[in-house]
């Protein structure tokens, strides 16, 4: 009887403890961080001497995904703002690393980057959902996020001198106002790295937000130069894999790794091509591109994204001549592998031209070892040394992504298949108890404790 007693006495006394311990949990609020390691192939995880230590370890822990497959164009920014809504460019309208624009006197169409994210992103992102739950958001060179509302805390690509974080990273001894004043010019993509990581780590310790979106960005600069899985791409994997621990090392620092979770993921992944296709200079040859003053100007134009381009025919009412007799001009041009007219495209997930100024006519994407160049004179096709590219077609296996997820909220060991990118934010939702009502894709429930 005493034993059992006792028995009950011990059970009682760890249940207690269980309840206890449940509530901390309950009481401490979540934290995410979600890093981007731009343009990271899946397939480089396949090589069993990877240089990234960190993402084994936090992937060991955690779970893994065989592949993520990016939306479509498989370019930066649209692939960073499905991450945080949960939805395709059908739906956000961001087709390239920044609003297209297009000159009323007919030249070349411009990409501008520096616009607000209410005029450029057509969808709910997450650190909206957070804010309006009284969450905090930290930014780090993120994307499409230029005067965001519902972001708290940022060092962004482009950084405002008299901000918070850089304030505090100047007073540190970190930079100089003339290194924030002047933050792309004359310096290399990986101090710019070490920088953002630097205000990554800042802004963890000394803010503590609920969700931090971090954009880590030579992998990028360093696979378009010299191409993927190459000795210079090995380095920049490694230094990426640097400026991850440091993050980690942050929360652990603070005392938070029991309630964050960590979300590791790329925008796209890389190819290498050494055949260039230069879309305008076939327009010029139709004669839809001419010479004004020294400058190419016209009705129709290619905005090239390395392994797609997007033609654009400003003028609505020759379209419907256009259309067929370019779609069938281009399907013969050796390196474009397929011309989608805008309502083919819509099905590869790109917006209705009906829509969206930013939804091209024609949409092209380029053959392996082919992309696309925006030059408007010389050879339609050129050859060049092997450079890295993104912009193919989503489904090509060398376009596939990178997505970890370890930590708090995340079960260990979980092994996923091929999943879709439009995934995670509903996936950062659940965790944080947010609403992304447009974002139709279920959470990774299977890899959430
Ligand atoms: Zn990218």
């Amino acid at each position: 009887m005493k034993r059992i007693l006792l028995l009950f006495a011990g059970l009682t006394a760890s249940l207690t403890g269980l309840a206890q311990n449940t509530a901390n949990r309950e009481t401490k609020k979540p934290i995410v961080i979600l890093i981007t390691i731009d343009g990271f192939p899946a397939r480089a995880l396949n090589d069993p001497r990877l240089p990234m230590p960190t993402l084994r370890k936090l992937a060991a822990n955690g779970a893994i995904a065989e592949a993520m497959q990016p939306i479509n164009p498989t370019v930066t920014w649209p692939n960073h703002t499905a991450l945080i809504t949960g939805v395709n460019a059908s739906q956000h309208d961001v087709m390239a690393n920044g609003l297209i624009t297009f000159p009323s006197d007919g030249a070349v169409p411009k990409i501008e980057p520096w616009v607000d994210k209410d005029k450029l992103v057509h969808a709910r992102t997450l650190y909206e959902a957070a804010a309006e739950k009284g969450l905090t958001t930290g930014q780090v060179d993120w994307v499409a996020i230029y005067g965001a509302k519902g972001v708290q805390w940022q060092f962004g690509e482009k950084p405002d001198v008299q901000g918070v974080i850089p304030q505090e990273l100047i007073a540190q001894g970190i930079v100089t106002s003339e290194q924030v004043e002047q933050f792309g010019e004359k310096s290399s993509a990986a101090w710019r790295d070490q920088i953002w990581t630097d205000a990554a780590v800042d802004i963890l310790e000394r803010h503590s937000p609920d969700l931090l979106l971090v954009h880590l960005l030579q992998t990028d600069s360093l696979q378009h130069q010299y191409g993927p899985l190459t000795p210079a791409a090995y380095l920049a994997y490694a230094y990426a894999d640097r400026c991850v621990q440091r993050i980690v090392d942050a929360v652990a620092k603070i005392g938070a790794l029991d309630r964050t979770t960590f979300i590791l993921a790329s925008d796209h992944g890389f190819a290498t091509s050494t055949h260039t296709v230069h879309p305008n200079v076939a327009l010029s040859n139709l004669g839809l591109l001419h010479k004004q003053d020294g400058h190419d100007v016209g009705e129709v134009w290619a905005s090239p994204e390395g392994g797609s381009a997007s033609i654009y025919i400003r003028d609505e009412k020759q379209r419907a001549d256009l259309v067929p007799k370019l779609k069938s001009y281009f399907e013969e041009v050796s390196g474009v592998s397929h011309v989608y007219t805008n309502e083919e495209a819509r099905a590869i997930g790109l917006p209705a031209d009906t829509a969206s100024d930013q939804a091209p006519q024609l949409y092209l994407t380029a053959a392996p070892d082919y992309a696309f160049g925006s030059g408007a004179e010389g050879q339609l096709t050129s050859s060049s040394a092997p450079r890295g590219q993104h912009g193919y077609l989503n489904s090509m296996p060398e376009m596939q992504a990178l997505f970890v997820a370890s930590g708090a909220a995340i079960k260990p060991g979980v092994h996923l298949g091929t999943i879709s990118n439009l995934r995670v934010a509903p996936t950062i939702a659940r965790i944080l108890g947010v609403q992304l009502p447009d974002a139709k894709q279920p959470p990774l429930r299977e890899i959430l404790r």
